[in-house]
């Protein structure tokens, strides 16, 4: 046993006084989890893969831990500053998604040593600065739907994001990157986070960084082989074209080979919580009967009557709809959940 008596009894006599006196019967000051790494996430998709790789030596406390909270409009409270001001590492999206993370990094004064942002090392959140290549090709590459490209020349639909990326207003208010943010359905940026996050731990508490570096390794396996999976579904979904509510699992559906065909605006005023004109319904209507688009990306985690009347004009037509979330589902890992969308992406071609 390594425990740190020492140092740790007063800790918890001064904890158990102060319980005494107030009457609380807050437990988070236990000298069993003194000893362990804390870490606060923005949101469960980042607690999971922290939780992955620092085992039982961290305690993670992921500030939104509900599936029935919107990270977009979530606005921080004391509880959560005081959970940030308690860790020793914090890991956000970045980008301007999870924006009341940087509000408390700000507030407590956070070094930058102590703040992991999942955008710096995700190759999709910088490809904006590049040449576009991919979204080039793939513009190209998919003949078969001219006439959802057409009805929306002029338009950058490959990168799923033009409304944020024009109008921050659609989300409230935020600042919002010129990329799509929702860079955890890239699995390459998750893999390249987990050695980040292997990293930092390791350095934060270098008696384990082996295994971290270890627990990282196991995890990048995984992520490998679903990256292979999706790669392979870029030859026979490549003439597949989606609509999504919301531009959450862009990043999937592209690397899977597929063509964004939402209309202009429709999933960023969903998202925002904006409503959908009779005109984008009406557009909708036609694209889903005119075989302009194949599958419906539906987030059942902020339904709402106006998605489930797109989601009724899929069905109606007959397209296929494939269900997302935004955040990890209850009781589910991250690779186990993103395994179910690889799923339901491959059920399309058979
Ligand atoms: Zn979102």
């Amino acid at each position: 046993m390594n425990r740190r008596t020492r140092i740790l009894l007063p800790l918890a006599l001064a904890g158990s006084l102060a319980l005494a006196a107030c009457g609380g019967n807050d437990t988070g000051q236990e000298p069993a989890d003194s000893d362990k790494l804390r870490v606060a996430t923005s949101t469960t998709v980042y607690a999971d893969l922290v939780q992955q790789i620092g085992g039982d030596t961290i305690e993670v406390s992921p500030v939104i831990d509900s599936p029935a909270q919107d990270p977009h409009s979530y606005e921080a409270t004391s509880r959560d500053k005081l959970s940030l001001s308690k860790a020793q590492l914090v890991v956000a999206n970045g980008g301007g998604y999870d924006a009341f993370m940087d509000v408390l990094a700000q507030d407590l004064e956070l070094p930058d040593s102590a703040v992991i942002n999942a955008v710096d090392t995700s190759p999709v959140a910088h490809e904006d600065e590049g040449e576009h290549e991919g979204h080039e090709r793939a513009e190209s590459e998919h003949e078969g739907h001219n006439r959802a490209e057409a009805e929306h020349e002029g338009h950058d639909h490959e990168d799923g994001h033009t409304g944020e990326a024009e109008g921050a207003d659609a989300h409230a208010g935020h600042d919002h990157a010129a990329y799509n943010e929702h860079i955890w359905y890239d699995l390459e940026s998750m893999r390249l986070l987990t050695d980040e996050i292997a990293t930092r731990l390791g350095t934060l508490r270098p008696v384990d960084a082996e295994s971290y570096k270890n627990n990282a390794a196991a995890l990048n396996d995984e992520l490998r082989g679903l990256e292979s999976r999706v790669a392979a579904l870029q030859g026979p979904l490549e003439s597949t074209a989606f609509a999504m509510t919301e531009p959450v699992p862009f990043h999937l559906l592209e690397d899977a080979g597929m063509t964004d065909a939402t209309p202009e605006g429709l999933s960023e005023s969903i998202e925002g919580g904006g409503e959908i004109s009779p005109q984008a319904l009406n557009e909708m209507e036609k694209l889903f009967s005119n075989d302009a688009i194949d599958v419906l990306a539906y987030n059942t985690q902020t339904e709402s009557p106006q998605t489930e009347r797109v989601r009724a004009l899929a069905e109606a037509a007959q397209v296929p709809v494939i269900d997302f979330t935004e955040t990890l589902p209850a009781n589910t890992t991250y690779v186990s959940w993103m395994d179910t969308n690889i799923r339901a992406l491959e059920a399309l071609t058979s």
